[in-house]
């Protein structure tokens, strides 16, 4: 049993004025989270945004307004448990529904978009822009057409893989079985770039990561992704593909897990490991509970991870690929732990105030907030339209 208790750094009093600066750039600013998670309970336990949440889910309308979120990207994500049950299809649908659902239920707080124009718009028009993207490559089932269904139903990116394999791309966390991508994952690339559909490749292998580079003609994003140089988890991205996605156009939009941000806590996760798998086990039913006790198991026997951690891979990003190519992606609602002053969707403004703090300008905060993100989304458009329609596959899409 693990004893080692870390001590809890005592917080620097806030400067005032500063703080007010910041306040009022975040509030003029459009701020786009690249990866929310809170999609899960509101599939299967039916979860209304509206409802004040806190301390149980790190997402609810409130804290959103409070945290000063322009357009958030709710993940459609399909868990591997729904791929070798031969229904990630179907699940990403019902995600993709209860999203429909939310987005009608609170048609005054929220409205669908499926454009960079639209994220403006919702912002002029005092809404928070809602957005889905799909977690797990695995939920189109090998069929191009999905893929293009997807898409009419507004999901805007695709994250090629979760922590497996899928049949044509190869993950971080897993022992590759391609090489990479594919020859079929080669036609989803060039069939999202035909659609305007965003590549994500937070969760990729490098290697896969690499050919989507090689190959795609519009620029790409990592919706949920840190630095490898700050911490050596698989999911981190390594400074040669920073810069390959700088060159590319792209964004990184930084991850605030502290398992993948801050080496000290995947020390202590990995002693951890045999426990949490245990509450997995005893409460595979009830994902809550298990999230809940996990939590509890956790506390105390982690450090504390500094928001400024978070900061330092930001600037990790802007030394490496640029000021250009950096953004957010929380992964909130995804994560059973989170950095101080970061703990939930309301305290996006701490990051504004750090940025600051550290002597950024205004203008390259509102950069890494949200309008870097939104260059390339636009560009993505623009290079879908400019390429001639040319579908891919037989009827069914399948060129595998
Ligand atoms: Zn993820």
């Amino acid at each position: 049993m693990l004893v080692t208790r870390f001590p809890v750094p005592a917080a620097e009093p806030r400067d005032e004025a500063l703080w007010q600066r910041a306040l009022a750039l975040h509030r003029s600013a459009i701020v786009v989270d690249g990866h929310n998670d809170i999609t899960g309970a509101m599939t299967d336990d039916g979860y209304n945004l509206a409802t004040p949440s806190a301390g149980k889910h790190h997402t609810d309308l409130p804290r959103l307004r409070e945290g000063g979120v322009s357009a958030l990207f709710f993940a459609i994500y399909v868990d591997h448990k729904f791929v070798t049950n031969n229904t990630a299809t179907r699940r990403a649908l019902a995600v993709i529904d209860a999203t429909h659902r939310e987005i009608e239920r609170h048609p005054n707080d929220l409205v669908l978009c499926t454009t960079a124009a639209g994220i403006r718009a919702a912002k002029q028009s005092g809404r928070i822009a809602a957005l889905m993207g799909a977690e797990n490559g695995a939920a189109i089932e090998d069929s191009l057409a999905t893929l293009r269904a997807f898409h009419r139903l507004g999901v805007r990116y695709l994250t090629l893989t979760h922590m497996q394999a899928t049949t044509w791309a190869d993950a971080s966390t897993a022992p590759p079985r391609h090489q990479g991508l594919s020859d079929f994952g080669k036609s989803v690339v060039r069939e999202m770039n035909r659609l305007g559909m965003m590549v994500d490749v937070s969760h990729v292998a490098d290697k896969t990561m690499s050919d989507v580079l090689d190959l795609t003609i519009a620029p790409i994003i990592a919706s949920h992704s840190s630095a490898r140089a700050l911490a050596p988890h698989p999911r981190n991205i390594p400074d040669d593909l920073l810069k390959r996605i700088a060159t590319n156009g792209g964004v990184v939009m930084v991850n605030f897990y502290p398992g993948y941000i801050d080496p000290r806590i995947s020390v202590v996760l990995e002693q951890l490991q045999p426990e949490l798998d245990a509450l997995r086990a005893q409460w595979r039913d009830q994902p809550a509970r298990s999230r809940a006790e996990r939590r509890k198991l956790m506390e105390g026997r982690l450090p504390v991870t500094p928001l400024a951690v978070v900061i330092d891979h930001i600037e990790h990003v802007i030394k490496v690929a640029g000021i250009n190519h950096v953004g957010l992606g929380s992964d909130f609602d995804g994560i059973s732990i989170v950095p101080a002053d970061l703990r939930d969707v309301s305290m996006f403004p701490n990051i504004t105030y750090e940025l600051l703090k550290r002597g950024h300008s205004e203008a390259d905060v509102k950069k890494i907030l949200g309008e870097n993100f939104l260059r390339v989304f636009a560009e993505v458009e623009r290079r879908a339209t400019a390429k001639p329609d040319q579908i891919s596959g037989g009827p069914e899409g399948r060129t595998r």
